[in-house]
């Protein structure tokens, strides 16, 4: 477990890979830089293509596109977080559960508003950290433009 070295880079947060481990961010929440009230530990992967997670997620873990984190979460953004794995969870068991119950396009219906909204408003919730390049030197990390704007700047390139 080391400290995470990184700085604003565009967009994105450049985090230097080197040495490996978990990197551990400041005590600030990720989304907003708000004081965090919570640490969440996550192994990120590089997914691509985020709505084929299962085929892209084999595929990145051969090819080791991973980053072990541990950041900071307000509490506001931690609810948040929570009620995304709760719209995920529901898009997935929802249609299956109500599949006996109803019949045509009750059927339909509820499939559509299960997997098209609440899927990837789940997503979207639930998604607070994201990686979005790697290599074995940086990682280059999507994250709230509150917190990416307390850190230092850099233009060197990666
Ligand atoms: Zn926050």
């Amino acid at each position: 477990m080391s400290d995470a070295i990184c700085w604003q880079h565009g967009r994105d947060l450049l985090l230097v890979r080197e040495g490996g481990g978990r990197f551990c961010f400041p005590d600030r929440c990720v989304v907003c830089n708000a004081p965090a009230n919570g640490r969440v530990r996550k192994t990120l992967y590089h997914l691509r293509h985020w709505w084929i997670p299962f085929l892209s997620l084999a595929m990145h873990i051969h090819v080791r596109r991973r980053v072990e984190v541990e950041f900071g979460l307000c509490r506001q953004h931690a609810l948040a977080r929570r009620i995304g794995w709760a719209c995920i969870a529901t898009a997935v068991v929802l249609p299956a559960a109500l599949l006996p119950a109803m019949d045509g396009i009750a059927v339909v219906v509820a499939c559509f508003v299960a997997l098209a909204l609440l899927f990837p408003i789940g997503v979207r919730l639930a998604t607070v950290m994201r990686l979005v390049a790697c290599d074995p030197m940086f990682a280059r990390l999507r994250v709230g433009r509150k917190f990416l704007e307390s850190l230092p700047t850099s233009s060197e390139e990666a």
